[in-house]
């Protein structure tokens, strides 16, 4: 058992393993530690650093500091320049994210095989019975009565107020005591992100883990068969780059590196597919605050505690409670000075609930500088239809269950509205610039499919003509799914590693 971390410049670095998965996060840890199970060997490469819960920041600016992939500065171009969030560290996206545990609906597996040919009731009920495994293996449970605090109370009043179904969050979460923290990563330890469990158990099952180490390549035979990854150490403070490494596969390099980074790989790599980076999508969401007569304390309870998936068919939305730090509430109040502390003193009596757009837009992932990621997506017309229904619901959730105003945060709009206005929303602007939203539930760039001439990848997540290559991850997922991803890939990575270890 070996992790290596930064290795300054010299002597390359040099490991070989049966199989090489390339990122530590949902996809590639859970296909890491399904492959070490069935007794072969797992090597994985990530980009990000290795930390402990005792070493996460707990301020927003630390967790960009130390967590987020590149400051957080990856922004999906479009009408509107919206941040795309995800992680760059053990674990990946799993560290910072909420922990919410959604099941694959029957609906998308359906979908799926008519329009991509892969998919289907027999994929869903392996996938299925790979959720019941991770559901016991992460401890999944609903978030206690203890830890929910008042903002996920208040959303469930306001729901059952309006009568439309809701539910308190299922989520990774062992013991969560309510500390709003997620999105700094859980230094309880309590969510179950991958760095505590399936990266170990690699580890502990003789597997070997690079860190500091972002995949610049996948090597290949004369017979396009991936045959390794190579790529340079980085050191996670100064940036410096080190030592080169080069980790070989003796039978499969497995790609995990998420919706964004997965695509630039392989386009690095020099695999030819004109979809590669295509088909990028996401749920992107915003926030609607409540202000209440008392302290809500958002900051207090489950980052995520309730939700519902009412409107998940009609029009396409996901609503959510989400507790942020008071310096990212900051941001979101429009003034300055005086009138801006004012407002940010309201800070204790607003809740904020989200909105998220199973949207069907679609855009591109393209190779930048140095490595990054570029994004190009806009949401067309009736996403924006969607998502101005999104924030006319989650204001009328505020008034019944009893918020004074609301505060809407749209270019355009009037700061706040009261319980007679909100049909005011109704009109909100549908240019996508009017909102400050951000992507957080990446999918696609490497798309799975059965056709080749309009996908990546095929049903068992190979990458079309090219031997001892897979994806694993968020990137071959070819639709949104309405619900949060991380189940949906865990149950597919598992899969993957199954199919694999039959071969
Ligand atoms: C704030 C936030 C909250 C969220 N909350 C939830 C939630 O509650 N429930 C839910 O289901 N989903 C949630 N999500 C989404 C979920 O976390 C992601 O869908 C999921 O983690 C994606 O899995 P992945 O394996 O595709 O990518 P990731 O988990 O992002 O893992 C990719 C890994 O690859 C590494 N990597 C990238 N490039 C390279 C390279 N060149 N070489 C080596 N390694 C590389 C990265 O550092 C990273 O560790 C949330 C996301 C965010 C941002
Ligand atoms: S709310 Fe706090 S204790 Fe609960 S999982 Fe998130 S960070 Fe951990």
């Amino acid at each position: 058992m070996s992790h290596t971390s930064f290795q300054e410049k010299g002597r390359t670095f040099e490991a070989e393993a049966d199989y090489v998965v390339v990122g530590s996060g949902a996809g590639g840890a859970t296909v890491a530690a399904q492959l070490a199970r069935g007794g072969v060997s797992v090597a994985i490469v990530e980009a990000g650093a290795w930390r402990d819960p005792e070493h996460y920041p707990s301020s927003s600016h630390g967790a960009m500091r130390d967590l987020f992939d590149d400051w957080g500065s990856t922004i999906a171009m479009g009408r509107a320049f919206w941040p795309v969030v995800q992680a760059r560290t053990m674990g990946g996206t799993t560290v910072i994210n909420s922990a919410i545990c959604v099941r694959t609906p029957g609906d998308i597996f359906e979908m799926w095989e008519k329009e991509h040919g892969v998919g289907g009731i027999e994929m869903a009920k392996k996938v299925w019975a790979n959720q019941d495994e991770v559901e016991r293996e992460l401890f999944v449970t609903e978030v206690p009565v203890a830890s929910r605090g008042r903002s996920n109370n208040l959303a469930m009043e306001g729901a059952n107020a309006l009568g439309y179904e809701s539910h308190v969050i299922h989520r990774y979460a062992k013991g969560c005591v309510g500390s709003g923290q997620c999105l700094q990563g859980c230094r309880t330890g309590a969510k179950q992100s991958t760095n505590l469990n399936y990266v170990p158990e690699v580890l502990a099952k003789g597997g070997e883990v690079l860190s500091c180490a972002p995949v610049d390549k996948v090597l290949f035979d004369k017979k396009r068969r991936a045959v390794g990854v190579t790529g340079w150490f980085q050191h996670p403070k100064t940036k410096k780059w080190g030592a080169k490494f080069n980790v070989r596969a003796k039978k499969a390099v497995i790609i995990a590196a998420s919706a964004t980074h997965t695509p630039c790989i392989l386009m690095r790599s020099g695999v030819k597919n004109d979809n590669l980076g295509r088909f990028f999508r996401a749920h992107p969401g915003t926030g609607v605050y409540g202000v209440y007569d008392d302290p809500v304390d958002m900051n207090i309870g489950a980052t995520q505690g309730w939700a519902s998936t009412a409107y998940r068919e009609d029009p396409g939305l996901k609503l959510e409670t989400l507790s942020i730090p008071p310096e990212m509430v900051i941001t979101r109040l429009k003034g300055g000075g005086k009138l801006l502390m004012e407002r940010m003193a309201e800070y204790r009596k607003m809740a904020m609930w989200i909105q998220a757009v199973r949207a069907n837009s679609h855009g591109r992932v393209r190779n930048g500088m140095g490595g990054k990621p570029m994004v190009t997506y806009t949401l067309d017309r009736a996403d924006m239809e969607k998502f101005v229904r999104g924030m006319h619901l989650v204001a009328k959730t505020h008034f019944a269950a009893g918020a004074k105003k609301v505060v809407p945060a749209i270019a355009g709009m009037p700061y706040s509205i009261g319980p007679d206005e909100v049909d005011k929303l109704l009109d909100a602007p549908r240019d996508p610039r009017a909102y400050v939203a951000i992507l957080s539930h990446l999918f696609g760039g490497a798309v799975m499919g059965s056709d080749p001439t309009r996908s990546v990848v095929d049903a068992n997540g190979k990458v079309h003509h090219y031997d001892g290559l897979y994806v694993a991850d968020a990137s071959a997922l070819p639709t949104v799914l309405g619900v949060n991803p991380q189940h949906t890939i865990m149950g597919i990575a598992k899969l993957r590693a199954q199919q694999l270890l039959d071969t």
